[in-house]
């Protein structure tokens, strides 16, 4: 193996875990030392599954299993499909036209001739966007379909399609119990994880928070309310602004929204533009990938919102917690999975219900302190890479006859 050494090295999770929990996972990694795993998805920022994918397939590494990570290509239509797919999965209507399938099933096609699959012993392919890429194979090691998105109300038209080739995997990997699907194949649930040691993630002094900041000229004077996403429609974000306006006759704060856009969701552009015409006094729209300006954002917030309506899991939510920031989140998906409502955050179910925590939480410091502690801890117990990693370890030898 190439040495690793510029990294984080997996050691420094003992702090957190503890020696005997990495002991463990060595223990476990070391009858499959070498390995050969490959991962597949569709973009290198923007999104949860590439935050994770980045530290997770390291950690792989560090622990012997030979890890790549590999990104399909493919133009802006095959996204608009893909896209499209992803939002009827998590329940929107879809179009489904035979020549957005020839686009989709084109795109795979040539991005399995040039993949080379075979030369691995595990396949990860994760969402969506590269499921088909199982047809141009005759398998000769087990592939795992790890999907992350909200699978609790998908359009039936489009899983009539799908499910097909998810039953050719041989296993399928979802983030909560009520995603499972009909499937013949075995299914399992692995909860996302955050890398505490990355920059968005990392300990930051006072001063190098308020410099990001300052660069982006946010001011510091009020509160903050944060919310840290896409502009996608599922996040909300016109909810979010509508709760703070709402609050504001009680309270008063800066609400700042923080979006990126992933290269595998051109809608997002769209959206951001839409919301632009809103931006007022103590309303921010920042579209910027600055990953520290994240990490600044979470840990200044008095309250972070994740006010989404559909979410696979919610990165951010254990994101903002781990900073002991407590989080508002839309009680949908992946996010009560993370809150427990009134202990450490709030979940609502509409717009009225977030400002009136929003309130809540503002006029009272003590809560927000009591709510942060919590918060952290249950990351710690629960949302840490090294718990991820060792379900893949599990997943992986599970195959091993
Ligand atoms: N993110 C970011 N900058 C932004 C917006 C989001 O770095 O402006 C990151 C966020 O910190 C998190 C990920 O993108 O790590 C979003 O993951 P999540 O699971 O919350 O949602 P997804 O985008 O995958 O639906």
């Amino acid at each position: 193996m190439e040495r690793l050494g510029v990294m984080t090295p997996i050691e420094k999770y003992a702090d957190l875990i503890g020696q005997a929990a990495l002991d463990r996972i060595f223990a476990k990694a070391r009858p499959i030392f070498g390995m050969r795993v490959v991962h597949i998805n569709s973009t290198y920022n923007g999104g949860g599954v590439a935050e994770m994918l980045d530290p997770l397939s390291i950690l792989m590494n560090q622990v012997g299993i030979e890890t790549e990570w590999h990104l399909l290509q493919g133009e802006l239509d095959f996204f608009s499909v893909t896209k499209k797919m992803h939002n009827a999965l998590q329940g929107a209507e879809i179009h489904q036209t035979q020549r957005k399938m020839q686009i989709y099933e084109e795109v795979l096609r040539k991005n399995a001739a040039r993949m080379h699959l075979n030369r691995f012993d595990r396949v990860v392919v994760h969402d969506p966007q590269p499921l088909f890429l199982i047809n141009h194979y005759t398998k000769n090691c087990p592939w795992i379909w790890r999907c992350h998105i909200d699978l609790s109300r998908p359009n039936p038209t489009l899983m009539n399609y799908l499910m097909p080739v998810m039953d050719k995997y041989d296993a399928v990997v979802v983030s909560a119990e009520q995603y499972k699907q009909r499937l013949q194949v075995p299914q399992r649930i692995f909860m996302p994880a955050i890398n505490p040691f990355s920059i968005k993630n990392k300990e930051l002094t006072e001063d190098e928070v308020d410099e990001r900041l300052w660069h982006y000229g946010i001011p510091t004077d009020l509160p903050l309310v944060v919310q840290v996403s896409r502009f996608d429609i599922w996040k909300d974000p016109q909810g979010v602004i509508d709760a703070f306006k709402i609050a504001r006759r009680q309270v008063n704060a800066t609400l700042v929204l923080l979006g990126n856009v992933a290269t595998d969701d051109p809608e997002g552009p769209a959206i951001y533009k839409s919301l632009l015409d809103q931006q007022e006094d103590r309303i921010i729209l920042i579209s910027k990938d600055d990953t520290c300006l994240v990490n600044a954002l979470q840990r200044k917030a008095a309250v972070v919102l994740q006010k989404s309506l559909r979410e696979g899991f919610g990165l951010t939510v254990t994101e903002a917690m781990w900073k002991g920031t407590p989080v508002i989140g839309g009680n949908v998906g992946g996010i009560p999975l993370q809150i427990e409502d009134g202990v450490n955050g709030f979940l609502v179910s509409d717009v009225e219900e977030a400002a009136d925590r929003i309130v809540r939480l503002l006029k009272d410091r003590r809560l927000r302190e009591r709510m942060g502690r919590h918060a952290r801890q249950t990351v710690i117990e629960k949302f840490l890479l090294t718990r991820l990693l060792e379900q893949y370890i599990d997943l992986f030898r599970a195959f091993e006859t």
